[in-house]
């Protein structure tokens, strides 16, 4: 099949560019997950599409001023799929530009679900730029602590878990709408993309700023881009190679 040929041909040319390089710069989104059973925010089977008040809860204002929004938030946390998820060839994949040869730069992923730490990243590679799931966070005085310790507390009856230490309102420790990101995550993930000499985009759109904003960085230095995604992304156009492919299917042969 034509469209097959295709496929194989894109899968070739991108590895041909991912054995050449030596500092690889590495943008994965929500797309690796998937096939680890962790679904998007905005896909038709997504998290927010199936549930409003989900996103609702995404937004900081909502979360503070509301104990609904934050009890719903609770339960849905509770059940979500994530924590039983386990990374799937995609995250697997990657690990091998690690070992066994040294050819990761960073690594920066917009998801929050610590699948490529349970596959096996070097944690000081890896940069959250939206934060981490596993993680609650105090808003009152920005204590830190395991997200399993607080819906621990959830599944005993708390209904909205207070922190510990001063009874301020816990959070996931990921970016909300309306919360900055990280400027020394964000600074280190553009600093990284203007000295690569590779940037491999791996299921993300490239629509959500500022994450997407080393894409642009890496291709005026001269870097060559390769993207692998389910869908069109606004930087098809500027890519070397474009491979339109299950990911955890298409990257092992990429990266392998
Ligand atoms: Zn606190």
């Amino acid at each position: 099949m034509e469209h097959q040929h295709d496929l194989r041909a894109s899968v070739e040319r991108a590895a041909a560019l991912v054995a050449r390089a030596t500092r690889v710069v590495v943008l994965t989104g929500a797309g690796i997950s998937t096939d680890s059973g962790i679904a998007d925010f905005r896909g038709p089977n997504g998290l927010w599409t199936k549930n409003p008040e989900a996103e609702k809860a995404s937004h900081l204002s909502h979360y503070v001023n509301d104990p609904d929004v934050r009890r719903s938030s609770w339960r849905t946390r509770a059940s979500s799929p994530i924590w039983q998820a386990e990374p799937n060839p995609g995250h697997q994949a990657l690990v091998g530009l690690e070992r066994p040869t040294d050819r990761l730069h960073l690594l920066v992923t917009q998801n929050v679900d610590g699948l490529h730490h349970a596959a096996g990243s070097d944690p000081g590679r890896i940069v959250e730029i939206h934060g981490n799931a596993r993680t609650v966070v105090c808003l009152e005085c920005g204590e830190r602590a395991p997200m399993a310790r607080a819906l621990e507390r959830v599944r005993a009856g708390e209904e909205d878990p207070p922190c510990r230490s001063c009874g301020g309102i816990l959070k996931s420790a990921t970016i909300s709408f309306g919360q900055s990101l990280v400027v020394e995550d964000l600074l280190r993930a553009e600093r990284a993309a203007a000295t690569c000499d590779l940037l491999l985009a791996v299921g993300t759109s490239l629509g959500v700023y500022p994450a997407a904003g080393v894409v642009p960085i890496a291709v005026d230095r001269g870097a060559p881009l390769v993207i692998v995604n389910g869908e069109p992304t606004p930087f098809d156009p500027v890519a070397d190679v474009v491979v339109r492919g299950s990911i955890s299917e298409v990257l092992p042969a990429i990266v392998g």
